[in-house]
């Protein structure tokens, strides 16, 4: 097993044995492509919408947001071409019938060699389209006009609420709606841990402008999803921008840039940028009959906007991010008190990390001690994001437990406290204390957040 692999499985270990993230229907033998979270993963997950919301929401003056519902009425996904063409080629093998998506595994063939199963070396059927929608069925009748479909991608939501968003708030181009929520994909192979699963998140946005800036704003949404990437703490070296070329884009893009990251089980995409143009909105308008268009007041020109997708994959953006903190280190003896010390530490950025702090009493049986650390967890709890109290063993394996879960700082409360009010600042990624008046904790911590 390479060492990159054995990365993957350390981390897929810790994340279950730490409560982030567990097979879905686990004690059932699982259920392929489908991730339960636990709390720690909740809270990681929650930490992330945030800061997205924070920087391409609320810290911007042309966004809006919104929350669509998960099934939509069936016309949407035939005018968005996905009941048509949201497909993948499927091969099967005829002797051992497993199935594979073909343009996965038969470039990985070479030239001159026969398309084969890679399990079993049998032949394999002719490629056919398979669609990737999930379909379910609304109400009790039973006919072709109750099918509805789970949405693959939260993006047709924001379409068919353009007009709303007009109507509601008067938006001038160029504005965007952002929107984070579930979609759906019947992949034929998930695999590679949350990185192709067949229920997942997206945060995605569709910015609409004036036709002929669609350049300048796919340029600018390029900048920004560089500045996103180095504000998670995913290593700009290891991003990367590919430019897909004619042929190989979804049936919606004129342009798409997907940007690649180095998992620990190779380059592949993370996210996609992509230049939508009209599709979308001049299909909605055809079909449903109802005027998506856009009324200039300063021109008069009424016109369909264009649009530029930044689309995010949240599952794929915590696997990145924790890929990227995780981390096998060995704190030197003067800060591990004794003996230098192996741990296992995600470094993950402080405004990410699902505990941003952790308050210990040094000892457990000393009433008074336990006192006073409860009462400065109470006085963390309200202002910071998520504050955790811990009595539970030595301390040097309270440490070691939430360099495991990423909690940048830890406090504990000794009998130094009792005596002048100072506690110990514990710094997750070098180990160093550095003793401060309990007053001051917040004022420490929130500078990092
Ligand atoms: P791929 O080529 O990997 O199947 P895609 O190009 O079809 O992906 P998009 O349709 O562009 O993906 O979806 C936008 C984003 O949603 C992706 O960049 C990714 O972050 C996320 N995503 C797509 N499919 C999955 C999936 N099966 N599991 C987890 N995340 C996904």
């Amino acid at each position: 097993m390479s060492a990159e692999n054995n990365k993957l499985g350390e981390l897929v270990s810790l994340l279950k044995r730490r409560g982030f993230v567990f097979p879905g229907s686990d004690i059932y033998g699982g259920l392929s492509g489908t991730w339960d979270w636990g709390h720690l993963g909740v809270l990681l997950k929650e930490r992330i919408k945030n800061e997205w919301h924070k920087m391409f929401v609320r810290e911007r003056e042309d966004m809006v947001t919104l929350d669509a519902a998960l099934i939509m009425n069936a016309e949407v996904w035939k005018a968005s071409g996905h009941v048509e063409g949201f497909s993948d080629p499927l091969v099967a093998c005829e002797k051992c019938k497993r199935r594979f998506r073909a343009d996965q595994i038969i470039p990985t063939l070479g030239v001159g060699i026969g398309p084969h199963c890679p399990e079993c070396g049998g032949p394999l059927s002719e490629p056919r389209q398979f669609n990737m929608m999930f379909e379910t069925r609304i109400g009790a009748a039973e006919d072709s006009s109750s099918v509805a479909y789970l949405r693959p991608e939260t993006a047709q939501g924001i379409f068919v609420n353009f007009k709303n968003t007009l109507d509601a708030y008067h938006p001038k181009l160029p504005f965007g709606i952002a929107q984070i929520g579930k979609a759906f994909r019947n992949e034929i192979t998930p695999r590679d841990f949350l990185f192709r699963a067949r229920e997942f998140e997206q945060m995605e946005i569709e910015y609409f402008v004036r036709p002929k800036e669609w350049e300048e704003h796919f340029e600018r949404w390029r900048m920004l999803l560089h500045g996103w990437v180095a504000r998670i703490g995913i290593p700009e070296s290891a991003v990367h921008e590919v430019e897909v070329p004619d042929g190989e884009r979804a049936h919606y893009s004129r342009r798409t840039i997907d940007f690649e990251y180095d998992f620990p089980f190779g380059r592949k995409e993370l996210y996609g940028l992509a230049y939508r143009g009209d599709y979308d909105l001049a299909q909605h308008s055809e079909r449903s009959g109802v005027d998506l268009s856009y009324s200039d007041e300063v021109t008069g020109e009424r016109f369909i906007p264009h649009v530029i997708e930044p689309s995010l994959g949240l599952d794929r953006t915590a696997l990145a991010v924790l890929a990227s903190a995780y981390a096998e280190d060995e704190l030197g003896a003067t800060v591990a008190g004794g003996a230098s010390e192996k741990r296992t530490v995600l470094r993950l950025p402080p405004a990410l990390a699902p505990i941003s702090a952790a308050v210990f009493p040094l000892l457990k049986n000393k009433p008074e001690l336990v006192a006073r650390a409860r009462e400065i967890y109470r006085a963390l709890v309200p202002a910071l994001p998520a504050v955790m109290f811990d009595d539970n063993g030595n301390i040097g394996k309270r440490y070691r437990r939430q360099d495991e879960i990423g909690t940048p700082w830890c406090i504990t409360v000794d009998f130094d406290t009792l005596a002048d009010g100072t506690v110990t600042l514990r710094d997750r990624d070098s180990g160093v204390q550095t003793r401060i008046p309990a007053e001051e904790i917040v004022a420490a911590i929130q500078t990092s957040l």
